[in-house]
């Protein structure tokens, strides 16, 4: 039993009204850990307690390490979470309560990080937040759970941080002989690694983060998600924070599901009738979840903005 569920896959009337064309949607934000990232870090997780690792760490205060503490319960095995300061309470909170051990240290990720790497022992195994073929692997299982149900998109959207999100979509798209099905990879503006890596034509580091969508908050893009870029049609779309804050109270009122601003990036071009999905009739958006956003933070954010 893998530790992901097959998520609902479900047609979605409203958004389909919005975006003029079907809307469908694999509802990943009701995997236990509130993301689909389960699905690769539990594969990960999985395929190293076979190799002898006796613990997990990992440096991500956000869904990747929720994602390690829940398999670690699950899987018996103990997990140390090192975070930066800068990590909510709302996020501390549920790393504790999923028995992780947490350690607080440093001002930025890269300080905690190098924390955690330092800590790695012989019998402890690192997961990395999106560049791990792993992942991949596991993330792929989302494409095949499409494949099976019988739906055919002819588009999939989905958002971009690291890109191991895209990777694995990339890699189930192909493994079901799907690879002809375009791409659509959404970031939000200060946050569009993605985006200035396929502009340069080679992966770049952006200075810094400024968007309120943290999850997608990667500096720069895994080497394969650019290289996939070369391989495939990706098409890559940028939206703001307000279009995402948006998306998400708008799918709230919709479908009573409270997603990140990471997520609601995606949703953006369903609500605003994106002309990038003008060629589609048939739209698969992926909705990749989140639990570090809380209603009222959505709030606050949006209020800011005005
Ligand atoms: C991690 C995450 C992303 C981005 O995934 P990558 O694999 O880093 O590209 C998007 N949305 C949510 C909710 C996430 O947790």
């Amino acid at each position: 039993m893998p530790l992901h569920i097959e998520s609902p896959l479900v047609e979605s009337h409203l958004l389909s009204l919005s975006a003029g064309r079907a809307v469908w949607l694999k509802l990943d934000s009701l995997q236990p850990p509130g993301s689909f990232k389960i699905r690769g870090i539990g594969l990960a997780c999985e395929e190293y307690l076979k190799r002898g690792a006796r613990r997990f760490v990992s440096s991500s205060g956000g869904n990747a390490g929720l994602a390690v503490a829940y398999a670690g319960r699950k899987l018996s095995t103990p997990v140390t979470v090192v975070v930066p300061e800068t990590t909510s309470a709302r996020a501390r909170d549920l790393l504790q309560l999923e028995q992780a051990e947490l350690i607080v240290h440093g001002a930025s990720w890269q300080e905690a990080n190098a924390l955690a790497l330092s800590m790695v022992g012989p019998t402890d195994a690192f997961l990395h937040p999106f560049d791990d073929p792993l992942l991949w692997q596991g993330h792929a299982t989302l494409i095949d759970e499409v494949v099976a149900s019988g739906v055919r998109p002819d588009a999939v959207v989905l958002s971009v941080g690291g890109g191991g999100l895209l990777c694995g979509v990339a890699e189930g798209l192909r493994r079901n002989s799907w690879g002809h099905v375009p791409i659509v990879a959404v970031e939000t503006e200060g946050a569009a690694s993605f985006h200035q890596a396929q502009k340069a034509g080679h992966p770049v580091e952006l200075k810094k983060i400024t968007s309120v969508a943290t999850s997608l908050g990667a500096k720069q893009v895994c080497d394969r998600a650019f290289q996939w870029s070369q391989e495939r049609s990706i098409i890559s779309v940028v939206v703001s924070d307000r279009s995402a804050l948006f998306a998400c109270r708008r799918f709230l009122a919709d479908h009573r599901l409270l997603v990140e601003p990471a997520c609601g990036a995606s949703l953006a071009l369903a609500y605003e009738k994106a002309t990038e999905l003008a060629p589609f009739s048939n739209v698969l958006f992926v909705v990749c979840g989140g639990a570090t956003a809380t209603i009222e933070q959505i709030q606050q954010w949006s209020a800011n903005l005005e």
